[in-house]
């Protein structure tokens, strides 16, 4: 019983590891401490969106030492760099943010960031609060051990190091949408794109995936009420525009209650500021919303925005005044290529171990890898980066936020192998 135990063990074992190159990895497991470096650096010098200066130097001269085709400055400090492999064949492009945010870090580290940085007028610390700094890192590795074993490539990879994932700063373009308009998926024409985002609630040696719609596409509406202005004793000489107001937020939820099909897909739509008025006794004549739209189906996306567009006027002029509704869009659908998707589950699947790979809800926040797959098909996944039996995980964008440097190996592993077979299939 013993021997079988143990032969059931090594057969896994075998079977687990079955896909990967001996060779290949050996390399990433020697890799490993100059990737746990390179994110401690990383962490301890964060830079905000579009201001990704020294990290974007730092990325390119790895990637330059490694003998690679370099670009930088694209969509302003990303870094792009083309492998070609000893075989020819299609493009595959691997994608690391790099970008970190305005948060005062909170956590008790030797590489604790205590950068500060005046953001939109308020003075602020700078943290990587959303783990960027271990996709950095993980992408680096990446490229040194797949230029190391660049005879198992039947094909090109491009690394794609993009700034401003958390959006640019008001005024300035940028992230994944800039760098395609500056045509970061072409020459060579990119076929297919991976992207993995740590998770600090997600344990480490552990992959979250879903097929099709899996982050939300994100727009940002403002809605700009005109009433009639008139003495707050004497409503019935003007139109009161907070009260219109009040009826369009309630109105709009009927968009989603009553009007989208919940058993596809969830829909968000959340009202987050209203500006109304200056005092107790005076009847403005204006009301502004902000807000924002959560969709992950793209018909129930053109639905909820025209159906807004339709009922917020409608509602507005059944009350004596006009509303006017504009949508700004952040984010597309993280749209996972459900073919793509389906044939690189057994990558994934050998390396973490089948029972290591969960399929998960979709969630209704916003990446925006999902510009990428809007032009290519694309999958994007999530990797474990909580201590396992942690269980109070900090969220991402909070001062204590917080994963951890194992569970960057799986990423290496996870990236070099999925462009290897996508390459080779
Ligand atoms: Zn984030
Ligand atoms: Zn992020």
């Amino acid at each position: 019983m013993k021997f079988l135990i143990s032969f059931l063990c090594i057969f896994s074992f075998i079977k687990a590891n079955s896909q990967m190159d001996a060779q290949l990895q050996k390399d990433i497991e020697a890799i490993e401490d100059k990737v746990i470096d390179w994110r401690h650096d990383f962490h301890q010098n964060p830079e905000l969106s579009n201001r990704e200066f020294e990290t974007a130097k730092k990325i390119a001269k790895h990637l330059r030492s490694l003998g690679l085709d370099v670009t930088t400055e694209v969509a302003h400090t990303g870094v792009v760099a083309v492998l070609k492999g000893d075989n020819p064949g299609k493009t595959v492009a691997l994608r690391a943010d790099i970008d970190a945010l305005p948060v005062t870090e909170r956590n008790d580290l030797s590489f604790k960031s205590e950068v500060r940085t005046e953001f939109l007028g308020t003075e602020t610390g700078v943290m990587h609060a959303c783990g960027h700094d271990t996709h950095t890192a993980i992408l680096m590795g990446v490229a040194e051990v797949l230029t190391k074993n660049k005879h198992l490539l039947n094909g090109n990879v491009k690394f794609i190091f993009q700034p401003a994932e958390e959006g640019p700063p008001p005024g300035e373009k940028g992230g994944a949408s800039l760098m395609i308009t500056e045509g970061v998926l072409q020459n060579p024409d990119v076929d297919a794109i991976f992207g993995l985002h740590i998770n600090s609630a997600t344990p480490v040696g552990t992959i979250k995936y879903k097929p099709g719609g899996t982050m939300a596409a994100v727009e940002r509406f403002v809605i700009k009420v005109k009433g009639k202005g008139s003495h707050g004793s004497a409503p019935w000489s003007g139109v009161d525009p907070i009260l219109i107001s009040a009826k369009i937020i309630d109105g709009l939820q009927t968009i989603i209650s009553r009007e989208a099909e919940l058993v596809k897909e969830p829909a968000v739509i959340t009202v987050g500021k209203i500006t109304a008025g200056t005092r107790f006794n005076v009847i403005p004549e204006t009301a502004e919303m902000i807000g924002t739209v959560r969709t992950l189906d793209p018909d129930m996306r053109a639905m909820v925005i025209s159906r807004m567009k339709e009922m917020a006027p409608a509602i507005a002029k059944a009350y004596g005044g006009n509303a006017e509704v504009e949508f700004q869009n952040n984010t597309a659908i993280t749209y996972n290529d459900l073919e793509l998707t389906a044939e690189m589950l057994p990558t994934l699947k050998s390396l973490a171990g089948e029972e290591n790979v969960e399929l998960v809800k979709a969630t209704t926040g916003g990446e925006d890898f999902s510009f990428f797959q809007e032009k290519v098909p694309g999958f994007y996944f999530f990797l474990g980066g909580m201590e396992p039996g942690n269980k109070t995980p900090y969220p991402h964008h909070t001062p204590d936020f917080m994963v951890e440097d194992e569970g960057m190996l799986l990423g290496v592993k996870s990236m070099t192998q999925l462009a290897i077979d996508y390459l080779n299939k």
